[in-house]
């Protein structure tokens, strides 16, 4: 039977002619037929990904020079786009909607001779935290399906989770990659802001939105960063910094860090108090093993969900006022009306619950009477934040926090109270609000049977120092 551990590992046994691009597509359809009821893809590219890996074999078997991703089994959120595919949000308003350019990530994956399997799951417009707010239907976490997978980015986490595709991608606006990658078990990266081309990625929040990764594998997570990240002439948010080789750069031997952590964190009142004291067990080891790991004061955590969503709905509203039905996507049957009401209906029947209350409460927080009591106040917040993180990586390399603070709720447990909901993304707002890069990591295991993780964010552009200490932390 298939086995994946790595992209290295595959790559050896691909070498070895231990197994082909073929059979490995082959066992992750087979995977994805039998984990159905997970609801993780929206569709599968079966012919297609099949197709591919004959190619991918051949070439190989000719003495091909052969990619870095080379018969890597890839599967996309529903809000990246793959031109020719179907990309819809998750979202009735774009059902059978068909892009016709890719993400410049999917470009750069395809490049290095990956495989893209299909579209996953995920919340609509990426806004939620359990996968239940998607118009193909909520995603179960394969660990304990009577749990959500966490979200927006479910259907990506739950696919590498229970092993039907190799890695994937999913978006981190506010946590949508680190926090399903913790109610699942698996590594999620969100890169610094800038860091991957937004291009051909739906936007959300655009100020905070990125690509991230998630995988089975520090070293996986390292090489898709490598293939992804970079300059892009279509989306000039995205830093022209090199592109360090990841990959190779990511493994050292290097022993001795600098964390920091909030107390205000750790003692949240809102931890589950078994996380707490996991996450300060793993602080005194560290300490044991010769690291530098301190206290650092922080009086802004509270403010942190409050000028997210007050800044994402903003921005959100004026994203999304695009699908209005006359460019594309749904657009309301009722005739005989006129614009204003043309467009009402369509927007009313074409958007889920979620993105209607956020983009009224961003139109509010726009609002001529209201702009000053919230969204100023809350680019305040975003630039104090942005502030005391860079005067704590003046002395630290890292500072470590609990993803989440409880382990993956119950189906519809959060359902009819968004506010809880939101709250619960006070660890993961912060990286996105300041724009550095963090990643969580799989290392523990709750008394109610569920993984969650360790976050650690590192300064802007980092990402070699992150994955070195993801390396070392998760060997
Ligand atoms: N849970 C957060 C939200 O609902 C994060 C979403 C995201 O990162 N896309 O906005």
């Amino acid at each position: 039977m298939f086995e994946f551990s790595s992209i290295e590992q595959y790559h050896a046994q691909l070498q070895e002619g231990k197994v082909t691009c073929l059979q490995a597509v082959e066992y992750y359809l087979q995977q994805a037929r039998s984990r159905h009821s997970l609801n993780a893809f929206v569709e599968v590219f079966e012919d297609e990904a099949l197709e591919r890996a004959k190619q991918l074999d051949k070439k190989r078997k000719a003495g091909g020079a052969a990619g870095k991703l080379h018969g890597v089994v890839i599967g996309l959120k529903d809000v990246i786009c793959y031109k020719d595919h179907k990309i819809s949000a998750a979202s009735a308003i774009l059902k059978n909607f068909t892009s016709i350019y890719s993400a410049t990530a999917v470009e750069r994956l395809l490049a290095e001779e990956a495989i893209i399997i299909g579209n996953l799951n995920c919340d609509e417009f990426a806004m939620g935290s359990t996968n239940e707010n998607s118009a193909y239907g909520k995603v179960l976490n394969a660990l304990d399906e009577t749990r959500v997978p966490g979200g927006s980015s479910g259907g990506s986490a739950v696919a590498v989770q229970a092993g039907l595709c190799m890695v994937s991608l999913g978006s981190d606006t506010g946590g949508s990659v680190r926090q399903p990658a913790d109610f699942c078990g698996i590594i999620g990266l969100k890169p610094t802001y800038g860091r991957i081309s937004r291009y051909g990625l739906i936007a959300y929040a655009s100020s905070f939105d990125q690509i991230g990764i998630f995988g089975t594998a520090v070293s996986d997570i390292a090489l898709l960063l490598e293939v992804m990240a970079g300059a892009d002439e279509f989306d000039s948010t995205v830093s022209h910094k090199e592109v360090p080789a990841y990959s190779t750069q990511s493994i050292s031997d290097k022993s001795n860090y600098r964390f920091a952590y909030f107390d205000t964190a750790l003692n949240h009142p809102s931890l589950d108090p078994e996380i707490s004291s996991s996450i300060k067990q793993k602080i005194g080891q560290l300490k044991e093993d010769g690291h530098e790991v301190s206290a650092v004061d922080f009086d802004l955590l509270d403010y942190v969900v409050p000028a997210y969503y007050v800044l994402t709905t903003a921005e959100a509203s004026s994203n999304l006022s695009r699908y209005d039905g006359i460019k594309y996507g749904h657009r309301t049957e009722k005739k005989d009306i006129d614009l204003t009401e043309f467009y009402k209906l369509t927007r009313s029947e074409g958007f889920g619950k979620e993105v209607k209350r956020r983009i009224m409460l961003g139109t509010f927080v726009l609002s001529a009477g209201y702009y000053d009591a919230y969204f100023t106040r809350a680019q305040k917040v975003r630039q104090l934040l942005c502030d005391k993180t860079a005067e704590i990586f003046k002395s630290y390399d890292f500072i470590i926090m609990p993803t989440s603070p409880v382990t993956a709720f119950k189906a519809g447990e959060k359902m009819d109270n968004p506010i809880a909901m939101y709250l619960a993304d006070i660890y993961t707002v912060m990286a996105n609000l300041v724009g550095c890069p963090a990643i969580s990591l799989p290392l523990f295991q709750h008394s109610n049977g569920m993984s969650f993780g360790l976050q650690v964010m590192a300064n802007r552009f980092d990402e070699v120092s992150l994955l070195r200490v993801s390396n070392m932390l998760k060997p």
